[in-house]
């Protein structure tokens, strides 16, 4: 690169031995207002993105070559040679045609697949905090540039290298780096030149992971400069692992594989027996094998998986490990949070105690007594901000308890605006469970709100009507009780004047003890819309729902009752958890659907115990510590908007909306792949099973063989095959959700389903047979016969397609326009046949001939046999009581 720009950056230097004011001078940056967005792009443009290369992803050549590794492709193969050595050029062309039609086919499908999948991926892609212009702006991480302040705080992925200039009680879990699992103590202070960056406390690194506290830093190094870029080749990601369904068919071709060399092998030694000529039965050996191997699978594979990842996607589950489409479907537990997944997150305060009486909001002009300490507390115990025109509230910035709060003590007429000299803030973190925030108000004064077992452990006294008073725990505790059976979510405030000597250092936690109670309050947060309805959905579609929160299990319950989560809305609380060993939580957990107070530790225990009774478990997780947990679930299900980058990255799933119900749409989605892999198999086997029957017996009568095995593929792969892409776009069948989930070890085809593929492909054998007979009686030519029976087997397929639409419901119950894209497909694939039959050089090429008018009333009563068939099978082995739970 040579290109040079007038502010070259001399970027040559130990940052972490250097103080912050030289690196920010080096750097040409401001601390509060960061770089102009004008800078920023000049330097985006200078020092290239902030992205590390690219993670491997498949070559183009890779994906090409990856479509001949099947069995089934090389049996083709070898099929197109043995063509070519008897002679049989046509059938050599149409297998080619068929081998590249499939790669290609393929090829563009996969391409297609990763490139979506991959751009999915990036609406995940990790974001990053930055003060360009004054303003406090978040931007895609790739964005990030040399000279930016960044802002970071506990649950982020550090963007870029970063030199710190502050910090709060800040860790930093540097194991991808330093592989010590052990957080990093980090402070801006400068350390020796010399230091390995490992010791290196006043520098962070793009890729670890703020463990507790937060900072502000300067970006010092990006993308492949990094200490991340520099190891990134020995972490990127390898082989990319096969999913359960794909090494599932790996096996299905497998079996087929050898389903041909039996076929072929029966063929040849009948062939001895009968005294065939050797030539004829090798041609037979090729037109079996042609006609047992599924060409067309793959391609409607592939689609099925795509479409589901796509289909998800509208519902705002963005999948990010291709596995979970699939397991999604045989989820039996969702285990969810409660706040912003199962309720709206929209706080409102409703109720207040304080000096003993409880007081309904909002609250009387004239403030009744000891409450406005309570609202003092709320006000300076925050991290939120609102904007007001004077009077009403114009926007909410921050956390949604932390805004209700504020605006409670807003609307009973505090000034939310008023100026606060903060002098120390430890900010809330779910293990903790409370804050605080100490404030210059004429001396140091500590303010402090959270969880109230949190907070009253930490007090002494309490505002009463006349002043301070001894705590009166007992009260508390029946006011607790009875805001939280209501639903409410419950806080407690408390403040403390501190003495004006006391020493306040914003790098070690303050001892916050000896506080006088000031409040109780009360919050709703209703459910989220739809919540109630997905969940009744969930249940009866056999997934159980538990909720695994941090509030309260007074409160829990409440909810889980409104929600109608379980019938039994016994709480497990993370102290219970902890109490108990592996084998008693394994007991407990079948049966307790609310787990309350729990911490991320507790939350990776209820998973193992779950998934101890062979449970596939989706859950859910938003907090830097909730990895874990993510990981060892079968599904980790990480929140888009409000989740840390460390959960989305450790999840399978990320939901763009934080929504519940996009869980339970997402399993519907998944259980439809599986069924629409499920009905295309099948529908594949029954046209295999009627071919080699067709062609066993002929060989036994001596008939000569009905079909080329060109004429074969041009059914196996255009006229039914673009049917059997179409049955991948079924839609979801009414029933979807009324069964109990797969279970995870069941095969693609059920032993009901190899029955039907069976019994379906006698009566297209026999009814193509007939066929053929019937034109050989009549005298027509060989070529005519052969067309016959062709037409035969594509019609009585083409509306045998209707039948694989379900698996246990008739035919007429289905909705015939449900899938209009088969309707088209099956038009399609008639067509194409009418213009083969009548086509000279396709004639030719597939060894058929129009055959006489009397043949096609024969065809109908094919396609009605056919039918019948099926919807007695469906009816004799439809399951007879509904197995839901
Ligand atoms: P879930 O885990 O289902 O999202 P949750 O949001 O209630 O549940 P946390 O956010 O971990 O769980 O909150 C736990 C408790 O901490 C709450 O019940 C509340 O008492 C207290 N709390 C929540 N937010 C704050 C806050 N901003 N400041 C102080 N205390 C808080």
């Amino acid at each position: 690169m040579a290109q040079t720009t007038p502010h070259l950056l001399d970027l040559d230097h130990n940052w972490h031995a250097e103080d912050p004011s030289f690196v920010l001078a080096t750097l040409n940056t401001d601390p509060a207002c960061g770089l102009t967005q004008t800078a920023a792009k000049e330097r985006q443009v200078q020092y290239g993105s902030n992205a590390l290369e690219e993670h491997v992803q498949r070559s183009r050549r890779e994906i090409l070559l990856a479509q001949f590794v099947s069995p089934l492709i090389l049996i083709l193969i070898v099929a197109a040679i043995i063509t070519t050595a008897l002679g049989k050029i046509s059938d050599t062309i149409v297998i080619s045609f068929v081998l590249v039609l499939n790669a290609a086919i393929g090829y563009f499908q996969e391409h297609r697949a990763d490139r979506s999948v991959h751009a999915l991926m990036q609406l995940a892609a990790p974001s990053a905090t930055v003060i360009r212009d004054g303003h406090t702006v978040r931007i895609p991480a790739d964005q990030l540039t040399i000279g930016d302040v960044v802002l970071i705080e506990s649950g982020d992925r550090i963007p870029a290298d970063l030199r710190l200039l502050t910090t709060t009680q800040l860790r930093v879990d540097e194991s991808l780096l330093t592989g010590e699992s052990l957080p990093a103590e980090k402070n801006p202070d400068a350390v020796a030149a010399k230091a390995l960056p490992a010791d290196q406390t006043s520098m962070v690194f793009k890729g670890s992971a703020v463990a507790a506290g937060r900072g502000r830093g300067v970006v010092v190094a990006i993308g492949d400069t990094t200490e991340l870029g520099s190891i990134a080749a020995q972490i990127r990601a390898q082989e990319r692992p096969k999913t359960p369904l794909q090494q599932r068919m790996n096996r299905f071709a497998y079996i087929i594989s050898a389903a041909v060399l039996g076929a072929t092998a029966v063929a040849f030694v009948l062939g001895l027996l009968l005294g065939n000529p050797l030539e004829e039965m090798f041609l037979t050996a090729v037109a079996l094998a042609v006609a047992v191997i599924p060409e067309g699978l793959p391609i409607a594979f592939t689609v099925a998986m795509a479409l589901g990842v796509r289909r998800m996607a509208t519902h705002n589950a963005v999948v990010r490990s291709l596995p979970a489409v699939e397991t999604l479907g045989s989820t039996t537990v969702i285990g969810s949070d409660k706040t912003g997944t199962l309720t709206a997150n929209q706080m409102t305060a409703v109720e207040l105690f304080a000096a003993g009486a409880h007081h309904a909001v909002p609250l009387p002009d004239e403030l009744p007594l000891g409450v406005t300490a309570a609202l003092q507390s709320l006000l300076y115990a925050t991290e939120a901000t609102l904007t007001t025109d004077g009077k009403t509230i114009v926007e909410r910035h921050g956390d949604p308890t932390e805004t209700a709060l504020l605006a409670l003590a807003h609307d009973s007429g505090l000034d939310v605006n008023k100026p606060r000299n903060v002098l120390l803030l430890l900010p809330f973190e779910s293990d903790r469970q409370y804050m605080y925030v100490i404030v210059d108000d004429n001396g140091p004064v500590l303010h402090l709100k959270g969880a109230p077992e949190q907070v009253l452990k930490r007090c002494t006294t309490q505002v009463g009507r006349d002043g301070d008073e001894p705590l009166d725990r007992d009260t508390l505790a029946d006011a607790q009780q009875a805001m939280a059976s209501r639903g409410l979510r419950v806080l407690a405030c408390a403040s403390l004047r501190l003495d004006r000597t006391t020493n306040i250092d914003p790098d070690r936690p303050f001892d916050a003890n000896g506080l006088q109670f000031t409040g109780l309050i009360g919050l709703k947060d209703p459910p989220r819309e739809g919540v109630i309805e997905a969940i009744a959905e969930a249940r009866s579609a056999g997934v159980r729902v538990v909720m695994i929160t941090g509030d309260h299990a007074i409160t829990a319950a409440a909810i889980a009752k409104e929600l109608r989560l379980a019938d039994d809305t016994t709480v497990l609380t993370g102290e219970d958890v902890a109490q108990r060993d592996d084998a008693a939580l394994a007991a407990d957990v079948q049966r307790v659907s609310v787990f309350a107070r729990v911490t991320p530790e507790h939350k990776l225990r209820i998973v193992t115990a779950l998934q101890s009774h062979g449970h596939v478990v989706a859950v859910t997780g938003d907090g830097v510590n909730d990895g874990p947990a993510l990981k060892a679930a079968d599904i980790g299900v990480a929140m888009g908007q409000s989740g840390t980058d460390v959960a989305r990255e450790a999840s399978d799933i990320v939901l763009t909306d934080d929504n519940f119900v996009s869980i339970a749409k997402a399993i519907t989605e998944g259980r439809v792949v599986f069924a629409n892999v499920r009905k295309v198999t099948y529908f594949l086997l029954s046209t295999g099973a009627a071919t080699i029957i067709a062609i066993l017996a002929t060989i036994l009568g001596g008939l000569g063989l009905p079909y080329t095995p060109a004429a074969l593929l041009w059914m196996n792969v255009v006229t039914n095959g673009v049917q059997d892409v179409a049955l991948a776009f079924e839609p979801a069948e009414p029933n979807v959700l009324n069964e109990p989930p797969r279970s995870p070890r069941e095969g693609i085809v059920s032993r009901v389903l190899w029955e039907r593929a069976v019994l379906t492909g006698i009566a297209l054998a026999a009814g193509s047979l007939w066929l053929f007979l019937w034109a050989k009686g009549s005298g027509a030519s060989f070529d005519q016969q052969r067309g016959a029976a062709l037409t035969a087997l594509v019609v009585g397929m083409a509306i045998h397609a209707y039948n694989a639409r379900s698996t246990h419901q008739s035919l007429f119950k289905t909705r015939l326009g449900g899938n209009r894209l088969l309707l088209g497909a099956s038009i399609v694939a008639l067509a194409l046949h009418g213009f083969a039959l009548s086509f000279g050089p396709l004639q030719t090429l597939l060894g058929i001939a129009p055959f006489a008018a009397p043949g096609w009333w024969r065809i109908g009563v094919v396609c009605v046999t056919v039918i019948v068939v099926s919807e007695w099978h469906k009816w004799w082995r439809r399951p007879k009581a509904p197995t839901a739970v």
